[in-house]
């Protein structure tokens, strides 16, 4: 269920197939996205939050043996913990900074390795961007682990242009060597290159998983349904984008049921043996 390029949803006969082989599957890794995908997204990204029903399937599969649930984000691993409310109890697996970053419960935060010189060009051109912008309404930098994040949501389309220039500019002639990204009303920039297909990767080595279901709504998102194998399957949230996903789901309400219905066929496995890794 990968590698199709499709722009419409997904017939219900297909989801079907797609949820019934996971639900099989020994070793499940559930790795998805949050803004977007989990969460609406809204103007003031410290205020999103899962949907009630999203949480409820989550914490149902985290629950479940044989069953790793994780969220990979492009937030920085301090902001996805406070938005996702995810306390040093969960059983729930974080990747942040698309995936240069992790929180597992066996060890907590993984602090990455970080240079000073990264670490001061981030800060030194952090400040400069917001000197830059400053005055544009509606316009709001945001700190990251490894960068900063631009946003626009709230900014008029002439406005957003003027943001994105001027940073552009700025982060080119300073940090050439920064990785960019752009998202539903974000450019992004970052020191480190990793994206979601490398925070999948070393999810699925330490939980030894025999599939993987990644969903996301975002450009970002690619990376990671790119990489996907022929057991795992790919799920694309929204219609209407050229996407590696093999299965696609209209909106957020749609991806929770999905995995709502993932966890009642996998609860009616029985004997599912998945070994010791
Ligand atoms: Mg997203």
């Amino acid at each position: 269920m990968t590698g199709q390029a499709a722009t419409e949803m997904t017939p219900e006969p297909a989801l079907h197939q797609a949820l019934e082989q996971l639900a099989a599957t020994p070793r499940l890794l559930v790795a998805l996205d949050f803004d977007g995908t989990l969460a609406p997204l809204v103007d003031e990204p410290m205020a999103a939050r899962m949907v009630p029903a999203a949480r409820t399937a989550l914490q149902g599969l985290a629950a479940m043996p044989c069953t790793w649930v994780a969220l990979v984000s492009g937030r920085s691993l301090s902001d996805l913990r406070i938005i996702a409310e995810h306390r040093d109890d969960s059983p729930i697996m974080l990747a942040g900074s698309h995936g240069a970053e992790f929180w597992t419960p066996a060890d907590g935060l993984i602090e990455p390795a970080e240079d000073r010189d990264d670490l001061a060009l981030r800060d030194r051109l952090r400040a400069d961007a917001e000197e830059a912008t400053r005055g544009l309404v509606g316009v709001l930098i945001e700190p990251k682990t490894f960068g900063f994040g631009v946003h626009t949501r709230k900014a008029a389309a002439d406005v957003a242009q003027t943001a994105n220039d001027a940073v552009d500019a700025l982060v080119s002639s300073r940090a050439p060597h920064w990785r960019r990204r752009t998202g539903h009303s974000i450019v992004e920039y970052a020191f480190r290159d990793e994206g979601k297909d490398t925070g999948i990767a070393r999810l699925r080595e330490r939980t030894h998983a025999d599939a993987v279901i990644f969903a996301g709504d975002d450009i970002t998102d690619e990376d990671a349904l790119r990489s996907l194998q022929p057991a795992d399957v790919g799920v694309r949230v929204g219609t209407g984008h050229a996407t590696a996903a093999g299965v696609i789901v209209p909106d957020i309400a749609s991806l929770a049921a999905f995995l709502g219905r993932l966890r009642t066929l996998r609860l009616r496995e029985s004997g599912i043996d998945c070994g010791h890794a």
